[in-house]
């Protein structure tokens, strides 16, 4: 079905836009490549009667419906714009749909420090922003001056743009997380000139540190569970399981340590599996289903609540 600049595909198989390679059908599906045609799709959808959803790269999302019924929009308006507008901070204006790998890349050729982390992530800059992503101590916060977003309400469509304080960064969240009705289309970073050499070896220091800790060789959707603040251990729980003590300093106790804790490492329900390398990611090892990697999840936060009484939260989006 052709629709002016924008094609709204039929049954779309969501599988073959997610990391983890699961999903059922979505009913309608479009790809969007710049602001015009994402006004397009969100009016299609509001004349249809039928709500959106915006994928970024699928990369945090399992896809639980067997059948989707909204107008997915896949975000994927990719540009990069770079100016150097004072002498501290150099300016980066991405689109939503701007691969992470990309933006590392186009930093180390431009000689900019900030997004070294983000090596690895197969993810959009418009998804990490929502998720306020991280890694190796650093977060999305730290680089995002300001983002652009199309603010979508009965009124109309208007847009409107955010400094780093109204996006309300939090762990592994954001305004954006839980307000749909935002839909990112821009981001501006802030980044800082360094030396090429010195950029290079921590993209290749970051990348090794993955390769070796995470599961890149099997389709996954990353870290499955939230760390838990060790603010919230309860001196009894210390007391009663001194080794998490050492956690103290790091302030957050790792869920994978929990899962590994309780046996879990490598445990297996149908085709997902918690991987050998990472126990906080679950594998599809070729044939697994939402169905398995729900119940893996639900058996893991029971096992994790009986031992130790905490309950694990979700970093992943179900949808
Ligand atoms: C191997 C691997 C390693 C990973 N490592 C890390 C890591 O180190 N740190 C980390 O934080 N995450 C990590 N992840 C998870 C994931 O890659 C990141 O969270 C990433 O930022 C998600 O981006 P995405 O574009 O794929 O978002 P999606 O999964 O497509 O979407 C995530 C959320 O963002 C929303 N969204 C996407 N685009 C937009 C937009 N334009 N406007 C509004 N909302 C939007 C979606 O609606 C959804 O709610 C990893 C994943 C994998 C598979």
């Amino acid at each position: 079905m052709k629709n002016g600049k924008i094609e709204i595909k039929k049954n779309v198989l969501l599988k073959d836009y997610s990391t983890f390679r699961i999903g059922g059908k979505a009913r309608y599906f479009v790809e969007v490549r710049n602001i015009s045609q994402l006004i397009e799709a969100i009016n299609w959808s509001y004349k249809k009667d039928i709500p959106f959803f915006v994928l970024g790269g699928g990369s945090n999302i399992l896809f639980l419906a067997k059948e989707c019924k909204e107008l997915v929009i896949r975000c994927a308006i990719s540009y990069i714009r770079h100016t150097n507008n004072n002498l501290k901070f150099e300016t980066l204006y991405a689109g939503a749909g701007t691969r992470l790998e990309r933006l590392v890349q186009f930093s180390l050729k431009e000689s900019l420090t900030g997004l070294e982390w983000m090596v690895g992530i197969p993810g959009t800059i418009g998804g990490a922003v929502c998720n306020n992503a991280g890694a190796f101590g650093k977060e999305v916060k730290d680089i995002v001056k300001k983002v652009k977003i199309l603010k979508v309400s009965k009124n109309g469509l208007e847009t409107k743009t955010f400094s780093n304080e109204d996006c309300q960064f939090s762990y592994r969240s954001s305004l954006f997380k839980n307000n749909k009705s935002y839909i990112i289309v821009e981001v501006e970073l802030e980044l800082k000139k360094e030396k090429k050499s010195r950029i290079e070896s921590k993209i290749k220091e970051n990348l090794l540190y993955r390769k070796v800790h995470q599961p890149l060789e099997y389709p996954s959707i990353g870290s499955i569970f939230k760390n838990i603040p060790f603010s919230r251990c309860r001196p009894s729980l210390l007391e009663k399981f001194p080794d998490l003590k050492q956690f103290q300093n790091r302030k957050e106790i790792p869920a994978a340590y929990l899962i590994d804790s309780c046996g879990l490492k490598e445990k297996k329900i149908g085709g997902a599996q918690i991987s050998k390398k990472h126990s906080n990611f679950i594998i599809n090892t070729g044939k697994a289903t939402a169905e398995d990697v729900m119940i893996l999840i639900s058996l893991i936060k029971q096992k994790v609540r009986d031992k130790f009484g905490i309950q694990l939260e979700e970093e992943i989006i179900i949808f």
